[in-house]
């Protein structure tokens, strides 16, 4: 019943021809017949597919014993989808348009596909995860290998021969006079497309799943900084590359300290008489507290370093510093008792100096144009 033509008559080839030689037949074949050498030629297209199809199946030892023991029954249940045809169809259509140097290379190395995209998840760690490290545990959803169809999108495994390029895994296009290949957006270069969609995944080959894996925050990180986790984004498609998922950090801010690189900041309010007469201090570090000695006649804005009590440096040499600046706390006259007043008012005395009590810039103004 079958009107098909006999494979080895298709490409003009022997019964017990090379596999070079049906390669190159198919090849020379090819290029004569390809839709884009031959626009509008349905014969042509014809021709094209039947070589392509017959080269599917000469071209693989497998199907070709098949062929030769039980001719087009043997290989009824059309083309198997099997990686290594794909990087042999890129063999023989490496160089097809003399293209070789300027694209062939690119495409000649592995499979093709559709490489899986590239993931962000985005982690809040607190200022105190984000000094010391942390291990966590990430989940997020994904697309995964459809495990039904093992990737393939077909349900039976059967493809056919994608009519966009004809088989080829590329389209021609004209820019100016230059023509360039590109793959072919319908098949993705594989040259053949499913069949029969599987029922799980609708021919995708992929479905989502959640993901979950664990990994090390380093101590050190800081806001902002991306952890690039290599094959941990979607799975590719037909045999690409899976992508990549990069974990965006966001480091909450600490209440009272502040950090600039590896170094913490802190300000520390003391008194008039604290910062005349010198005190002790205590001061919370990120590796416990310190007592912080404060000399006398210690100035406003001054800034003291504890050295090494900062953040561990992401390159693992130490530690930054704690700084402490000093502020002056003054304080409201009606937060002070009668008898802080009345020494202050005696101090100001001895000093020589005046001091306008109760009176604000406003009232001072009003005294003046009075
Ligand atoms: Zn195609
Ligand atoms: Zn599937």
């Amino acid at each position: 019943m079958s009107t098909k033509r006999d494979y080895y008559e298709v490409l003009q080839v022997s019964r017990q021809a090379s596999e070079r030689e049906i390669k190159a037949a198919y090849r020379k074949l090819a290029v004569r017949f390809h839709p884009d050498r031959n626009p509008d030629d349905p014969q042509a297209e014809e021709k094209f597919k039947e070589a392509a199809e017959a080269y599917a199946v000469l071209s693989d030892p497998e199907k070709r014993a098949r062929y030769d023991r039980y001719g087009h029954q043997g290989v009824a249940g059309g083309v198997n989808i099997d990686p290594t045809i794909f990087s042999d169809f890129t063999d023989v259509f490496g160089d097809l348009f003399g293209l070789g140097d300027l694209f062939g290379r690119r495409h000649r190395r592995g499979p093709r596909g559709i490489p899986g995209a590239d993931l962000r998840y985005d982690l809040t760690l607190t200022f105190e995860e984000a000094a010391f490290g942390k291990k966590v545990t990430i989940r997020y959803p994904r697309l995964e290998r459809c495990d039904a169809c093992h990737g393939t999108g077909s349900r039976d495994g059967n493809l056919a021969t994608c009519g966009t390029c004809g088989g080829l895994g590329q389209v021609r296009m004209n820019r100016g006079f230059i023509t360039l290949a590109q793959t072919c957006p319908r098949c993705a270069g594989q040259g053949r497309v499913v069949e029969n969609p599987c029922d799980v995944c609708g021919g995708e080959g992929r479905t989502e799943r959640e993901r979950e894996r664990e990994i090390s925050i380093p101590a050190g990180v800081d806001n902002g900084l991306r952890l690039r986790l290599r094959g941990e984004g979607e799975h590719g498609r037909r045999g690409g590359p899976p992508g990549d998922l990069d974990v965006v950090l966001h480091v909450e801010p600490h209440p009272r300290l502040e950090r600039q690189g590896a170094d913490v900041f802190e300000e520390l309010e003391l008194s008039y008489p604290q910062l005349v007469l010198g005190t002790t201090a205590g001061v919370v570090t990120l590796h416990g507290e310190e007592q912080l000695k404060v000399p006398a006649g210690t100035q406003p804005g001054h800034e003291f370093r504890l050295r090494g009590k900062g953040i561990p440096r992401l390159d693992g040499e130490g530690r930054g510093d704690h700084v402490v600046r000093i502020l002056l706390r003054v304080p409201r006259p009606k937060e002070l008792g009668e008898e802080q007043l009345a020494l202050l008012r005696k101090l100001a005395e001895s000093e020589g100096v005046e001091v306008h009590e109760g009176r604000g810039v406003i009232d001072k103004m009003r005294h003046l144009f009075n």
